[in-house]
């Protein structure tokens, strides 16, 4: 990675983020993904074979029995019932 894609910056560090992987209406969440962070807007970029291993993991879950490490239960809203907004 050498331009930020999204501002154009220059400058990355290194990361570990937690990542959200949405698979046709089921979730993942993976923590301490490791990635390259753009220093000025925040946007993270992974390897390609992270991105791999994480889509492995979420088809080992949900379609191979694997137990997962922890399970959360997340609350879910549609923004017009919970005040929405007013033109
Ligand atoms: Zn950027």
């Amino acid at each position: 990675m050498n331009i930020c894609h999204f501002c154009g910056n220059r400058n990355f560090r290194v990361a570990a983020i937690q990542y959200t992987y949405r698979h046709a209406g089921k979730f993942l969440i993976v923590d301490d993904v490791p990635c390259t962070k753009c220093e000025y807007c925040g946007e993270a970029y992974f390897k390609a074979e992270v991105l791999k291993r994480i889509e492995k993991e979420f088809n080992a879950i949900y379609y191979q029995g694997k137990k997962a490490k922890q399970k959360l239960s997340v609350p879910v809203e549609r923004f017009a019932q919970i005040g929405g907004l007013t033109a």
